[in-house]
């Protein structure tokens, strides 16, 4: 059995594209892994250099995820920010988002943490994007390329 046929064998949610992303089924720009979390560039970023973070478990809401991993998941959160700042983003600012649930607009059924970097003045330049993510359109994918150099120049400063 090779690889992609071990990492189908082992997917936790076969429909989820984030579980399919950890399994590496469909392409990332990951910056970070442990035996519990990953973490990659997001492909509609809504500022440059937007990241998440995910269980590699296929867990939908926070109230799923034991204490242990919830203090994990933002010790990782906060070692990609500072990784993000070295890297020369989010220096002014970050949003830490989890939208928890689909009444708080979770459009991926797989918890995840964004991490946002922000510049002062900023947000009219984001309300578009932040709509189309709103209504989980997304709008435009930033190039593979982009995403894989920013992901590369964020995990080399950790
Ligand atoms: P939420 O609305 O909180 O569920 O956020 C889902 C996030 O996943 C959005 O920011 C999307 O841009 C992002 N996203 C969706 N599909 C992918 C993908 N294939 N790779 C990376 N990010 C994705
Ligand atoms: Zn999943």
């Amino acid at each position: 059995m090779d690889a992609a046929e071990k990492n189908k064998k082992t997917l936790k949610s076969p429909a989820c594209i984030f579980c399919q992303i950890s399994a590496r089924l469909v392409p990332a720009s990951i910056i970070y892994e442990d035996e519990d979390f990953i973490a990659f560039m997001d492909a509609y970023p809504l500022t440059n250099g937007h990241c998440l973070v995910i269980p590699k478990q296929h867990l939908v809401r926070l109230e799923a995820m034991n204490a242990k991993h919830r203090a994990k998941l933002f010790n990782i959160g906060h070692k990609i920010i500072e990784a993000q700042k070295k890297a020369g983003l989010g220096i002014q600012g970050t949003n830490l988002l989890i939208n928890d649930g689909k009444a708080a607009n979770q459009t991926v059924p797989h918890l995840h943490l964004h991490l946002i970097p922000r510049e002062n003045g900023d947000l009219f330049k984001s309300l578009p994007k932040l709509f189309l993510h709103i209504t989980g359109l997304f709008g435009l994918k930033s190039s593979r390329t982009k995403l894989n150099t920013q992901a590369d120049l964020i995990s080399k400063q950790f």
